[in-house]
């Protein structure tokens, strides 16, 4: 799972294109979370997954 969300630099949303920001078209980068521990980090982090893909319809 490590390394699948990007986030986009202009808007700040995250997103699992690799290569561009789809709702910005602007450049993406892998996230750095302050301070969490693991678990909190993959918890949070499968949130956002399971949210981004009911949101992004590919
Ligand atoms: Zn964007």
């Amino acid at each position: 799972m490590k390394g699948i969300l990007r986030k986009c630099v202009k808007c700040g949303r995250y997103t699992l294109k690799q290569d561009k920001c789809p709702y910005c078209g602007s450049k993406v980068v892998v996230p750095h979370p302050p301070k969490f521990s693991p678990e909190d980090k993959y918890r949070k982090y499968r949130y956002l997954a399971k949210k981004i893909a009911g949101i992004i319809p590919e």
